[in-house]
């Protein structure tokens, strides 16, 4: 459904991914793991036609990734600094008015789920609870593609594993293909199916988790401690 072929992306004279070769299929939770700096968000963007290779090519469902990919891709990058003196309803019915696939009652049970006031502001809302709206407002459309930028950073290590396990029943496994970054992959390790680490703009490691355990009998943490040394 995803497919990066040989894809390299320069900012200036600095390398952010180096020819990038992936295949990702539909209804997988995956995990993009890789310290800061690694290359994480400019895959993202690229999935999301928000910046282009400089060389090489993103596919989606084998064409050209470009700006209209946005109507099947759901991706928030940064909560930006201009909506933040709406509150959190108000958000959502913006969002719901540029998205299509946008359900509004799914963005409601997912904010009743992730405890959030609607009537809080946004310049007034904890990185923690930012994230919480960031989850609810890319999993409230019902798009084939949701891209999750480090969800989880700001929110407390005690609340995280329930909001992980919590986005597993709003996501459509069938249908679904979600990708998340995430510098801290122990907070993942129970929803992913797949898991790619990223160093230095390369892929150094693509597997499926359940073969991972089945085949060398290594949990996600470990493979990491193996490739990461
Ligand atoms: P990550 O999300 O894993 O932290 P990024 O994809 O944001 O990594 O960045 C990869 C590399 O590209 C980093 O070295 C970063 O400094 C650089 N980079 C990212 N965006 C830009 C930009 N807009 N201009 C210049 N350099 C950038
Ligand atoms: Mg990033």
């Amino acid at each position: 459904m995803i497919s990066f072929q040989q894809v390299t992306k320069k900012y200036r004279q600095k390398v952010a991914l180096d020819k990038v070769n992936l295949k990702l299929t539909e209804g997988k939770i995956i995990g993009l793991v890789g310290e800061n700096g690694s290359g994480k968000s400019t895959m993202l963007k690229l999935i999301a036609g928000l910046t282009y290779p400089t060389k090489g090519e993103v596919l989606i469902n084998e064409k050209t990734v470009n700006r209209r990919s946005a109507s099947i891709v759901s991706y928030l990058s940064e909560l930006d600094e201009y909506y933040r003196f709406y509150n959190v309803e108000k958000t959502i019915a913006f969002y719901a008015s540029q998205f299509s696939d946008f359900d509004l009652k799914k963005a409601y049970d997912i904010l009743t789920f992730m405890k959030l006031d609607p009537e809080s502001k946004l310049k007034e809302l904890s990185k923690g609870n930012r994230g919480r709206l960031k989850i609810v407002l890319s999993l409230a459309r019902n798009a084939p593609i949701i891209l999750m930028d480090e969800p989880l950073s700001g929110l407390d290590p005690m609340v995280r594993q329930s909001i992980v396990k919590g986005l597993l029943s709003f996501v459509d496994l069938e249908k679904q293909l979600v990708l998340i970054t995430t510098h801290e992959i122990r907070d993942l390790e129970t929803i992913l199916d797949e898991v790619i680490a990223i160093k230095d703009g390369t892929i150094i490691g693509h597997h499926n988790v359940e073969q991972l355990r089945e085949e060398q009998n290594l949990g996600i943490v470990e493979w990491m401690t193996t490739i990461y040394e």
